[in-house]
């Protein structure tokens, strides 16, 4: 164990995100155009580069790790690598091993994810509705992801579900969504759509929903109130005195939470990003590459980078006026 991890503004970083690939199964309309370019094989980290990437890290005192991708599931032989992850668990170094996942793949995986030591999974489904779901996703299918909720479930994984919150396409659903959750003691988590990635406006399905909007429509049917709980990451979480539920609000663009941040992103190729809504980033696969006996030239660009984490981001939403737009797709840095 080296000297943990500590920013120019006194945050320790002990939260890591990794991107284990670019690909997936689902081309979600405001994540991926239809005919993606996907990065060459060569260019992503080997699961051994990814073991020893997260293992660097988790040395230098990362205590949560969460995969994530594009589909983390649809990376061949990924279940290696949580498998290889599980001994962090088990020396106590790391306390988390979590994934974010459409659920196309749980039916297969659940198992193997929890006798890996994950117990906690996000699953992103934005509506209930068949037909709306084939729409949003393109090429996916929802009974598909619900037999892999019951699977999790049934596996014992804690699921919570992340909706990204799209007027016009599942403001109708809230209800529905919100009970569905409570009925299968499911966490719910809204999420502010990002302008990311250059994926043109001709698929639009749904636009701009505020999640000041959002919890308005909840305080039309439930008791909100609001909860201090806060997670060191965007989500600010409210409970619906009827339902004891705590739900949710991840709203990157319009709050500001950067001083809490303890976390950064690893790309599928070894980029680290200090910060989601900056540009900035390390590329660290050179470096594991060229040395590939000694960890020691890996922790000191790790520590490079940490020195230039930013302050906050670039994001003004305000007057719907969108400055620091980024162009890199969520798929690439992992949302
Ligand atoms: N494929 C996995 C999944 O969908 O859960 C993991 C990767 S996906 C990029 C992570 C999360 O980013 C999902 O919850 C997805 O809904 C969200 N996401 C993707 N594009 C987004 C956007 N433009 N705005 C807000 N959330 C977005
Ligand atoms: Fe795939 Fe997740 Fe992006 Fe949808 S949000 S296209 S499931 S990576």
């Amino acid at each position: 164990m080296t000297a943990p991890l500590i920013d120019p503004f006194a945050r320790a970083i002990t939260y890591l995100r990794v991107s284990v690939t670019d690909r997936c199964d689902f081309r979600c309309v405001y994540c991926m155009s239809e005919d993606m370019t996907f990065l060459p094989k060569k260019e992503l980290l080997t699961l051994e580069e990814l073991d020893r990437m997260c293992s660097t890290f988790i040395g230098m005192g990362v205590r949560k790790l969460r995969i994530t991708g594009g589909e983390p599931l649809v990376r061949r032989d990924i279940m290696t690598f949580f498998q290889a992850m599980t001994r962090h668990l088990d020396t106590g170094a790391l306390q988390e091993l979590t994934l974010t996942t459409n659920g196309s793949q749980l039916e297969r995986f659940a198992d193997a994810l929890y006798a890996a030591g994950v117990r906690r999974v996000n699953v992103s489904l934005d509506t209930l509705n068949d037909d709306k779901f084939a729409a949003i996703t393109r090429w996916g299918r929802l009974p598909q992801v619900l037999r892999g909720v019951d699977a999790a479930q049934k596996a014992g994984l804690r699921i919570k579900i992340n909706a990204v919150a799209l007027k016009g396409f599942n403001e109708d659903e809230l209800p529905k969504i919100t009970e569905w959750c409570a009925e299968r003691d499911m966490d719910l988590t809204w999420i502010e759509v990002m302008p990311m990635g250059d994926i043109g406006n001709e698929n639009r399905l749904g636009q701009y929903w505020s999640l000041d909007d959002v919890r308005a429509t909840y305080e039309q049917g439930y008791t909100v109130t609001d909860l201090a709980e806060r997670s060191g990451g965007p989500a600010r979480y409210v409970q619906l005195e009827e339902t004891g539920q705590k739900i949710g609000f991840i709203t990157p663009l319009s709050h500001n939470f950067c001083e809490s941040c303890n976390r950064v992103r690893m790309t599928c190729t070894g980029e680290l990003f200090m910060c989601l809504g900056q540009e900035d980033n390390a590329s660290l696969r050179d470096v594991l590459r060229a040395n590939p006996d000694t960890e020691e030239p890996l922790r000191d660009a790790i520590r490079a980078a940490i020195e230039r984490k930013p302050k906050g981001h670039d994001f003004d939403y305000s007057r719907q006026r969108l400055d620091g737009q980024m162009s890199r797709h969520m798929s690439h840095t992992g949302g």
